[in-house]
């Protein structure tokens, strides 16, 4: 069989996250099967934020084979056991966890049910998780004797963007994928699918397949492909971000948080995310209901004094998906696909999921529209699951503080599949026959999560209810934790180094 050629155009997360994934699992050491080639332009920068991950890319990174270690002082990255939702439902102070491990329970999950009936006055995710008191703690979700990407909670990792792009770039081009420094500026159809794309520098690269992995540029499959593009701004407001990082040595506060906070403000929400050296924040907005000044001056408000000197990113999105991520001979791969806001640090999983599928439905013959067909359906079913997530997070608010937050809570705001959920939840708590696509990224366990920590049903709050009683095994196994887990800090600083000191 011919060695199929593949060319992907672009070196950000997503290029370079599809280049190491695919020789990983097609080519392997010794079996080359596919020659890839990544082109990446030497003057269009990457997006360079994307510092919050979900649990699967520890089984990306271990598919892809480098040592956790290895991997994590590349990209200064740390451990996230939970997002904190700070100030989603009242604009009080008030917060929940949205943890990622949670007790084992049986088919029938009583958890919600025995906590609704209950004073609620202790948090529904700490009744079934030991993740939020660890949090609070301080505390890494890995003993002090590791094994790689295996620990006794479930975790994510917080990483630097762009190291992650060079990362991966090194180790791929180090195991045969060649690297190109060029723009593309031309893309050559023959009869609907691409033949070759041009180079800035007169050079002609031909493929069999092509991915578009070109940020929010979408060069291939937006240009001559033209796939359509659904529009979710109906169902999310927010289309701005302002992003800035902040050493540590101008702020640090002597510890580096397990998990990421997500705090709401008066237009959108403003991300906290610790690295080995620095934090990364950004605030989330609606540009209809705050200007970039505003934003900007909320966001080092926000930071505090030591921030002003510091020169925030302004970045603009569209949110929505291609209604077809593979046309032709074309798959789009990262925000060249799609964009929801970063609200559950899904763009990367989107990403991982995409590759693992292509690799898993890789055309090796001529024909490709039957494993395109496949693929589009795959990533529709993600994007529409992942958008009523996350519309979730914003529907149950009770703010009225905002003209923001009261829009985000109209019933036109919310997609007809969630509110149908939503109703059906009102009769019953969310259970594991609700959630039958085996490839969901949220389940009852994360529906609830947010449900709960968002007083969903609180109208039937029951005067005399008797106090929450978090179950024994729970309590056992936060004290067996507590005894196990050193602080994060500790651990990243016995098992990485210099730079987390
Ligand atoms: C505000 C914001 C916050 C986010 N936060 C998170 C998060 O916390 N967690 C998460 O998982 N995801 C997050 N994401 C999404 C995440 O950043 C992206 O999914 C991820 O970085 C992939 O980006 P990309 O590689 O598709 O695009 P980019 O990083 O933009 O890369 C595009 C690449 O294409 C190249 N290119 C462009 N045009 C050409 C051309 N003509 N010729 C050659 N090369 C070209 C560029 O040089 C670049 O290398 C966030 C996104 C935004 C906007």
């Amino acid at each position: 069989m011919a060695l199929k050629r593949v060319l992907i155009v672009g070196g950000g997360s997503a290029g370079w996250i599809t280049a190491a994934y695919m020789d990983a699992v097609l080519n392997g050491p010794r079996n080359k099967i596919i020659d890839i080639t990544v082109v990446e332009s030497p003057t269009i920068g990457r997006i360079g934020v994307g510092e919050a991950t979900v649990p699967s890319v520890r089984d990306t990174m271990r598919t892809i084979g480098v040592p956790e270690a290895d991997f994590m002082k590349a990209t200064d990255a740390t451990f996230k056991q939970a997002i904190k939702f700070a100030n989603w439902l009242d604009g009080k102070g008030e917060y929940y966890y949205h943890p990622f491990a949670r007790r084992p329970a049986g088919r029938l999950d009583r958890s919600a049910p025995k906590w609704l009936s209950s004073d609620r006055s202790v948090p529904f995710a700490n009744t079934v998780s030991v993740q939020p008191e660890l949090c609070d703690d301080g505390r890494c979700p890995k003993t002090m004797q590791p094994r790689d990407y295996h620990a006794p909670l479930s975790y994510a990792y917080h990483m630097d963007a762009e190291k992650l792009a060079d990362f991966l770039c090194d180790l791929s081009v180090k195991r045969g994928v060649k690297h190109i420094q060029d723009d593309v500026v031309a893309v050559q159809l023959e009869a609907g699918a691409i033949k070759s794309v041009t180079t800035k520098s007169g050079g002609t690269l031909e493929a069999d397949l092509f991915v578009d992995c070109t940020g929010f540029r979408s060069l291939l499959i937006n240009g001559e492909l033209g796939a359509p593009y659904i529009d979710y701004s109906q169902w999310l407001l927010c289309d701005r971000a302002v992003a800035m990082r902040v050493p540590h040595d101008l702020h640090f506060s002597g510890e580096r948080r397990p998990y990421t906070t997500a705090t709401a403000q008066d237009a959108g929400w403003i991300w906290d995310i610790g690295l080995a050296n620095r934090r990364g924040v950004g605030y989330v907005y609606s540009s209809d209901y705050m200007s970039d000044d505003e934003a900007m001056a909320t966001l080092k408000a926000f930071e505090g004094a030591h921030a002003a000197d510091l020169d925030p990113r302004q970045l603009k999105f569209r949110v929505g998906r291609r209604d077809n991520p593979w046309t032709s001979n074309c798959v789009a791969i990262g925000l060249s696909s799609g964009f929801i806001e970063p609200l559950e640090s899904t763009g990367l999983f989107l990403v991982e999921l995409a590759v693992a599928t292509l690799c898993e439905y890789f055309p090796f013959g001529e024909k490709m529209d039957v494993q395109a067909k496949r693929f589009n359906q795959i990533l529709e079913d993600r994007y529409e699951e992942i958008l009523d997530f996350i519309v979730l997070h914003y529907c149950l608010t009770r703010r009225q503080d905002t003209a923001f937050w009261q829009e985000v809570q109209k019933a036109d705001r919310i997609p007809d599949r969630l509110q149908e959920s939503l109703d059906l939840w009102r009769t019953k708590s969310p259970s594991l026959s609700d959630f039958h696509n085996g490839l969901q990224l949220f389940s009852h366990h994360t529906y609830e999560y947010v449900m709960y920590g968002m007083d969903f049903m609180w109208d039937k709050r029951r005067a005399g209810a008797a106090p929450t009683q978090t179950p024994q095994e729970v309590s056992e196994a936060l004290s067996r934790a507590r005894g196990a887990l050193p602080t994060h800090d500790e651990w990243l600083k016995a098992h990485l180094g210099s730079s987390y000191q």
